[in-house]
């Protein structure tokens, strides 16, 4: 197995949020990094340690409650490393083809935000594992059980020694955690985002077809406008389904949008887009088909009903709003 690098971050936040532009689209900041810690494991075994504090400067004024979580203070962050040359050490630590792993899904979109603000590849790094959802895969979770990193150490009775929210310390745990999994198969079995895509849009119980996917893209909103995204064919005969004559889609969740469309031979079919973002910057969108029956028409029916009834509702408010806001002007 190639060398693994675990690693934990805490970031600071704005009172204001940052917007920065990415490839010419609006980004908000999750966060500046202000420690980094990492283990690197051999065989299983811990063989190095990475930590380092880094001084912000796109939000220098430390957060109060990122303070209350990690126990850093000011003066912490004022002596950091400052967050370029501070994340360069990191990387030149981990080198150009490590494979990270992280608990949770967090800290990747925040470092690459971080590496592409600070003028840093934001290809690096290629390889990353969120060893919570191995974990999870490995040892179900059972009703009423926490998922966080203290509650499964916990769970696991892992020896308590160190504070939580300190980089380093979580990146030991997490190592720690490490030790009860078998690693290399989680690896193995890992899906991709493709296949993550793929599970969540074809169930084995439902009729989904034609599972199509674009990768890269940045605007997470193209969606609501893409003829390339929205125009399906019918999964019978191959033909662009004609879409909804409204062109109502509904959202279903963050990153799920679905509407029906009709093949004039097959009958109406519906069609489902789905967006997921695993690295912070760029989305994968997928799509799929499903031929629709009775139920799936009267329920698709009655929600775009619904959805219909929301906007106007929406429209009369605003209307209502905006005839106040006249009359309260004129007094
Ligand atoms: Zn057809």
């Amino acid at each position: 197995m190639k060398d693994f690098v675990i690693f934990d971050m805490e970031w600071n936040m704005g009172y204001q949020p940052k917007i920065f532009q990415y490839q010419g689209i609006d980004q908000t900041l999750r966060g500046e990094i202000i420690q980094i810690g990492a283990v690197k494991l051999e065989n299983g075994r811990v063989a190095d340690r990475f930590s380092i504090n880094l001084k912000p400067h796109i939000f220098p004024k430390l957060h109060h409650h990122v303070a209350k979580v990690t126990g850093l203070t000011q003066a912490d962050l004022d002596v950091g490393i400052p967050i370029q040359e501070g994340l360069r050490r990191f990387m030149e630590w981990c080198g150009p083809d490590a494979v990270l792993g992280e608990w949770g899904l967090d800290d990747v979109p925040v470092l690459k935000q971080n590496m592409v603000l600070n003028g840093l590849s934001e290809e690096w790094p290629q390889q990353w594992y969120d060893i919570q959802r191995i974990f999870t895969s490995q040892k179900p979770r059972k009703e009423g059980e926490g998922m966080t990193l203290e509650a499964v150490v916990e769970r696991l009775g892992i020896p308590k020694n160190e504070a939580f929210h300190d980089a380093l310390s979580d990146a030991e745990y997490t190592a720690a955690i490490c030790g009860f999994l078998n690693l290399e198969q989680g690896l193995q079995e890992y899906p991709s985002e493709e296949q993550q895509l793929h599970d969540l849009l074809c169930p084995a119980e439902k009729d989904r077809r034609d599972f199509t996917i674009w990768r890269g893209i940045v605007d997470g909103e193209v969606w609501t406008t893409s003829q390339e995204l929205r125009q399906a064919v019918c999964p019978e005969c191959g033909q662009p389904l004609q879409l909804d004559s409204e062109d109502i889609w509904l959202r279903k969740g963050n990153n799920c949008l679905y509407s029906m469309g009709q093949c004039s031979s097959h009958g109406p079919v519906m069609i489902w887009l789905r967006r997921m973002r695993l690295d912070g910057l760029r989305y994968t969108f997928a799509r799929v088909t499903e031929p629709a029956d009775q139920t799936l028409q009267a329920k698709w029916k009655k929600e775009k009903q619904a959805a219909i009834e929301r906007a106007r509702r929406k429209k009369e408010h605003e209307a209502a709003e905006a005839l106040e806001r006249v009359r309260n002007a004129g007094r």
